[in-house]
């Protein structure tokens, strides 16, 4: 018998479990002290009402006779897959509900595609980098190209012939470091991966923090992304549903290799390997896609965003280079005085107890800068605004 010894390439350290033993070592040390944590991307704020009494009402039919259900469609429900298929087409968007696939999380899609492709296949992953994208090819053994994403392009980089891949990653707007890509600049992304048979992996998962009209929230918006893209949105930051989870990925039909259908070759990998996700919390989903749904989520996201405004001002004021903060629930800073990323984060939890995420844990061009989530309560953002402002005065 052999193990998978691909997972003995993980770094061992992972990033939030090192942040989360140093805050708990922390607390040890100084009992009663306050801790405000701006690091893992959690939100805070519960989710709407909608949701609430739709879970609730779910719940109620599962109990009865007449309304109960046992194993639904893998791919999800129709009526949750019409919802997702409408919030597309409110920005012009056409997408066939067959072409949607709910799941239980963003992550697990990020992941669980892998599963279609060939381990010969090449990646190319961001640096800095939300670290699923490069550990769950890690542990499957395929060659990942790092793609530099540094202040010079802005953290967004363009591609470029010597990056030949096969599997693209995108993240935008960017977990960790807040950019947003152009429609522009992702018509030459979709240019790159049509003219090389490349696959693009859109991670949209933040696309509701978008507040600047120009841009584009979806990958489909783009002309030629259809023959060469497959989006993953969640709706765990839009709606608050971490705890919840749902998520969905969108798999157009043009999407074919090797002359296989990747949506149908998607539809196989899931028949065996899922059995969709409950019933009672795909009603919930749906509910937040309803016009009252949609208010009430709106409310959760105006929350956040003037926390992002709070915090981006007074970095601003500070002198602060900063990047993401306004289209982004991340602010990606620059660590003061070429201070190391580890050696900041030690630096704020010991003298104030405000915890961020190293920007070395996403990666070698993440040193030298820290990550703040805007997702906290308002007094922890206006606390840590102040104290990070008193830092570099
Ligand atoms: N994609 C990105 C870029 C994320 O930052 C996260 C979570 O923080 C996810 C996906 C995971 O989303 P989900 O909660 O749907 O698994």
């Amino acid at each position: 018998m052999k193990i998978n010894s691909n997972y003995l390439n993980l770094k061992d350290n992972y990033l939030f479990k090192t942040v989360k033993k140093k805050v708990n070592d922390f607390i040890l040390k100084n009992p009663g002290k306050k801790i405000i944590n701006l690091g893992i991307g959690d939100v805070t704020l519960p989710i709407c009402k909608c949701a609430v009494d739709a879970a609730n009402n779910a719940t109620i039919g599962m109990g009865r006779a007449e309304t109960f259900k046992g194993y639904g469609p893998d791919g999800g429900y129709e009526f949750l897959r019409e919802k997702i298929a409408e919030k597309y087409y409110s920005r012009s968007v056409k997408i066939k509900t067959d072409e949607i696939f709910v799941s239980d999380g963003a992550k697990s899609d990020i992941s669980g595609i892998l599963d279609i492709f060939s381990l010969e296949n090449v990646c190319l992953v961001p640096d800095p980098v939300y670290p699923v994208y490069s550990d769950s090819n890690i542990m499957d053994g395929r060659q990942i190209v790092y793609l530099n994403a540094n202040e010079e392009n802005e953290f967004l980089p363009l591609p470029e012939d010597r990056y030949a891949a096969d599997i693209i990653y995108i993240c935008s707007p960017n977990n960790p470091t807040g950019s947003v890509y152009t429609a522009e600049m992702l018509k030459k992304w979709v240019n790159f991966a049509n003219s090389n048979d490349s696959i693009i992996l859109f991670d949209a998962a933040y696309e509701a923090f978008i507040s600047e009209k120009k841009l584009p929230h979806s990958i489909f918006e783009i002309e030629g992304s259809k023959t060469c893209a497959i989006e993953i949105n969640s709706f765990s930051k839009s709606a608050g549903f971490t705890g919840m989870r749902c998520a969905y990925m969108i798999i157009p039909h043009e999407l074919v290799r090797e002359g296989v259908s990747i949506n149908k070759l998607w539809g196989k990998r899931i028949s065996v390997k899922f059995n969709g996700v409950s019933y009672v919390i795909q009603r919930a989903a749906e509910s937040v896609l309803t016009n009252e749904g949609n208010l009430q989520c709106k409310n959760l996201l105006t929350y956040y965003r003037e926390n992002a405004r709070i915090t981006s001002s007074t970095l601003r004021n500070s002198k602060v280079r900063f990047f993401g903060g306004e289209n982004s629930p991340y602010i990606w800073m620059k660590c003061p005085e070429n201070i190391k990323s580890w050696d900041f984060f030690d630096y704020l939890l010991e003298n104030f107890g405000v915890v961020g995420v190293p920007g070395s844990g996403f990666g070698k061009n993440g040193e030298g800068y820290f990550r703040f989530t805007t997702f906290g309560k308002r007094e922890d953002i206006n606390e840590a605004a102040r104290i990070i402002g008193g830092v570099f005065s």
